[in-house]
């Protein structure tokens, strides 16, 4: 590498912060020159194959032609304008086509920055409706409380933390601020095994128990992805819809992750055949591009709301409705269908079932599953993060695991050739014990 890029990386190093590593002593970043196609091309000269569609948002892959001549267009005409009292076409055609694509009965569109903001806007929506409609009848307002599940993962900011799992997701760091929500376990039932009722008896019991409390129920719809990679049964999420009805509970499920395509339905509720009263798309919504977000409700939380005491919905984001975004979020749903995601996913799902579940007889591997374009190895010890990057690299690929977790994602348009040496280069480290840790 030249001087010039040694000089960006060592004041990377010393200034910029990098995701869930130490300022002190960061994890090694590696510099991008470009990227294309499934193809990322480092600065110091080697090319990728991409596996993690950069945390699942890429979908046709990067630099596309036609992602980019929708920005491009877009930006001739304006790149963005304050969503408060006005509005666009671009905003207007990506409406439509979430309200028409996504399960029916979702009408309304909050639009938003990012995942996790959505996922605040979708607990605010509920909390409002609820208040909207007990101030009505001048009683207290007592349903204030959140129920998730464990393992659950559904972002980073100070509400959508306090649904994560209290485990992993950061609740002793920060208890003194964080809402009090309630936990049932995480579903057991895996997606392809026989489904047994008795999994949802401890959520149905803190239904019965708290439900005055209950302003809503949330959960990632058959895959709880950061919290583990779990795919599981498609029964547990229609018995959540039930207790929801029968409990008078807002249910709101995160397709944040699982949206457009990636489980091998347009929407992972569909597994279920359910619609949430509340739902939240992010990650692959702009294709990967720009970052943009959106929660849609139904007609009736949004008539109730409207109907309250505020008169109106309390959140407004600076850049709502960001143009650049929603042209080429309009774009990369137009291309979904074009390029019929349908036989994309099934091809990437029929590949990686030959060849990554075989991973599973591997002595260090706990378990290897794919559902979708998702295929997971979890392993028995957790990685080395830094050697097995390394090695990644090395091997042509990027990968890039957690805990004890190598996963893939690849972009859409991914091939059986490069398929194979993503899942090459999983089989290679496993045999390295350098790339992991002992514990
Ligand atoms: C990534 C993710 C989020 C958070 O989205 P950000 O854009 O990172 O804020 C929320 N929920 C789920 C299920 C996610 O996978």
């Amino acid at each position: 590498m030249n001087k010039k890029y040694t000089d960006l990386l060592d004041f990377d190093k010393n200034h910029v912060w990098h995701p869930y590593t130490s300022m002190s002593s960061p994890l090694p970043s590696y510099l991008v020159d470009s990227a294309e196609g499934v193809h990322i091309k480092l600065a110091s000269g080697e090319t990728l194959i991409d596996g993690m569609s950069s945390w699942w948002s890429v979908l046709h892959g990067y630099n596309h032609p036609k992602l980019n001549a929708a920005l491009v267009e877009q930006s001739t005409k304006m790149s963005h304008v304050m969503f408060g009292g006005l509005t666009h076409q671009s905003a207007i055609d990506l409406c439509e086509k979430l309200i028409r694509l996504t399960p029916q009965g979702l009408d309304k569109v909050f639009l938003s920055d990012s995942g996790s903001v959505s996922v605040e806007v979708a607990m605010k929506m509920a909390l409002q409706y609820w208040q909207s409609k007990e101030g009505q009848n001048k009683s207290n307002n007592s349903k204030t409380k959140l129920l998730t599940v464990r393992n659950g993962y559904h972002g980073d900011t100070f509400a959508a933390m306090s649904v994560c799992d209290p485990v992993t997701g950061m609740h002793q760091i920060f208890e003194q601020v964080l809402m009090k929500s309630y936990f049932a376990p995480a579903p057991t039932i895996e997606f392809n095994q026989a489904w047994q009722p008795k999994d949802t008896e401890a959520l149905a019991a803190l239904f019965e128990q708290h439900h005055n409390e209950l302003a809503a129920f949330i959960i990632e719809p058959i895959v709880q992805g950061t919290g583990g990679m779990r795919f599981y049964h498609p029964q547990y999420l229609k018995a959540c819809r039930k207790l929801c009805d029968q409990y008078d509970v807002l249910m709101i499920v995160d397709e944040i992750a699982t949206g457009f395509g990636r489980t091998g339905k347009l929407f992972a509720c569909e597994w279920a055949e359910i619609s949430p009263d509340i739902m939240c798309l992010g990650k692959t919504l702009t294709g990967g591009y720009i970052t943009l977000a959106a929660t849609l409700c139904t007609e009736e939380i949004a008539t109730t709301i409207s109907n309250g005491e505020a008169g109106c919905f309390m959140h407004g984001p600076t850049f709502m409705g960001n143009a650049l975004a929603c042209a080429v979020a309009n774009a990369s749903i137009e291309l979904l269908f074009e390029n019929n995601w349908q036989q994309q996913v099934s091809v990437i799902e029929q590949a990686l079932q030959g060849l990554l579940t075989p991973l599973a007889r591997h002595e260090r591997v706990k378990d290897a599953r794919v559902l979708g374009t998702i295929g997971a190895v979890e392993c028995l010890n957790s990685v080395n993060v830094a050697t097995i990057q390394k090695r990644f690299v090395e091997l042509g690929v990027w990968i890039r695991p957690f805990g004890k977790l190598i996963y893939i994602i690849p972009p859409l348009i991914i091939n059986t050739e490069q398929l194979v040496s993503l899942v090459n280069a999983i089989a290679t480290v496993l045999d390295e014990d350098a790339c992991f840790l002992i514990d």
